[in-house]
């Protein structure tokens, strides 16, 4: 965990929808991507859904994929098994699975992976928090009632917001991802990119199949080796797996109440305030100041409510001091939402604030609420990778630091165009449209509004 927090502070579990979803949508119109936390896709730069979108292997890949040969990766393969070995896992495991490995291209060239366009909200949210997600929620919600109630007395979360982590991790359990656990991690070990994170995460795969908790050839995931109805990588998997039905194995894949138990237990882990919401949508006055939004800025709720912000349904704010941060992710003309202390747990979960929004927003649904007040606009700026990059190069040029531009369009880059905006004189609300491409000269070819 350690080592990947270098590279990404998502703590758990490795979204099967980095590939799933790329394979589906991009039939569609090239789009989504991933869930639950974090998505080793794009190496150290952020990994945020707003640039989720994956492209499928293109017919080029293949050329700058690492070439290793059967006899490389045997030899890493001998490697990987006498540190399995000095980390305690005992020779049958070792022998029945590592050494029996196959290295998979398909991991490698999913690995390699580039968004091709930078998500909007819209598309992000609508995608993922759908009427028929909503419903089936509601529907395992009486189904499961008795067990939800159980683990989350026992362990402190809603079980609606369970159920939101569940839709969106797998389709409640519908998409495990099918590759072999130790076939993707052993193949992601003997690469040179994040060699020490997966090695790791290989001997905890190992360490589980020690304990019999899954039959080798059932443990399956996605193509980075995250597993079950939670996407849990092993290493999550080794601290938080609960046996919740009393059969002595945890089960992620299989057993209902193991998953429900062991989510609750890692969202616990990460700091879940039972009694508080994750966050709300709200309203903004005419005149509010978007240079005081971004996560960064929390402030008490009493502040936001001198500020004018009402909750969506014109009611005023508690005049408390529970902190929150402000979003506007589809700029001024899209909704707006306070959020709170358990929005932060969900990021640990899933670095971004797109996947973070939509657990907080199908939870409520699944409760019973309605949708948003305010939709997010669906002809917001679809841009292509390169376009953010020059809008990256341009803010940096211009002093508003974005950082190395990669091509993602997250926080930072946000944060910059607010800042750019406030300059202008223009609604500092982060919101690339189209006065601003304009003004950093980025081509708007494919920019609807
Ligand atoms: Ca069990």
């Amino acid at each position: 965990m350690k080592t990947l927090r270098i590279f990404l502070p998502v703590l758990c579990c490795i979204s099967f929808f980095a590939n799933a979803q790329a394979t589906t949508h991009s039939s569609l119109a090239s789009k989504s991507t991933q869930p639950l936390t974090t998505q080793p896709l794009t190496t150290e730069t952020t990994v945020t859904p707003e640039t989720t979108t994956v492209k499928t292997a293109n017919t080029n890949s293949a050329q700058t994929l690492p070439i290793i040969s059967e006899a490389e990766f045997s030899v890493c393969i001998n490697l990987l098994s006498e540190k399995a070995k000095s980390a305690g896992i005992s020779n049958n495991i070792i022998n029945d699975n590592l050494a029996k490995a196959n290295f998979n291209t398909r991991v490698i060239e999913l690995d390699r992976q580039q968004p091709e366009f930078s998500l909007s909200f819209a598309d992000y949210f609508n995608r993922r928090v759908t009427d028929q997600r909503v419903e089936q929620g509601r529907a395992l919600m009486i189904k499961h009632r008795k067990l939800l109630n159980r683990v989350a007395q026992q362990y402190g979360v809603p079980a609606p917001y369970l159920l939101a982590f569940w839709g969106l991790e797998t389709n409640y359990g519908g998409l495990f991802g099918n590759i072999r656990v130790v076939d993707s991690l052993a193949t992601l070990a003997c690469d040179t990119k994040r060699s020490d994170f997966f090695t790791g995460e290989l001997i905890s795969a190992l360490r589980i199949l020690e304990e019999g908790a899954i039959a080798p050839d059932k443990m399956v995931g996605s193509w980075a080796g995250a597993m079950g109805n939670f996407q849990f990588m092993p290493s999550a998997f080794l601290k938080n797996a609960v046996d919740y039905d009393g059969d002595n194995k945890r089960d992620l894949w299989n057993s209902t109440p193991d998953a429900m138990a062991s989510a609750e237990k890692y969202l616990q882990s990460l700091g879940w305030q039972h009694s508080e919401r994750w966050g709300r949508e709200v309203k903004l006055p005419i005149d509010f100041p978007f240079l005081e939004a971004g996560l960064k800025n929390s402030r008490p709720l009493s502040e936001w409510r001198k500020l004018g912000v009402k909750r969506a349904d014109n009611k005023p704010l508690s005049n408390d001091n529970v902190n929150a941060s402000l979003l506007v992710p589809a700029g001024y003309h899209g909704p707006a939402f306070l959020v709170y202390a358990n929005f932060n747990v969900i990021m640990h979960w899933n670095r971004s604030e797109f996947y973070a929004l939509a657990v907080g927003l199908l939870a409520d649904r699944i409760a019973g609420g309605g949708k948003l007040l305010q939709s997010p606009p669906e002809d917001g700026p679809r841009l292509r990778r390169e376009q953010v990059i020059t809008l990256q190069e341009q803010l940096n040029q211009k002093g508003f630091d974005v950082g190395i531009p990669d091509g993602i369009f997250g926080p930072g880059t946000r944060r910059a165009i607010s800042e750019f905006q406030h300059q202008q004189n223009m609604i500092a609300d982060g919101y690339p449209g189209v006065k601003i491409l304009e003004l950093l000269g980025v081509t708007i070819d494919s920019v609807k509004n």
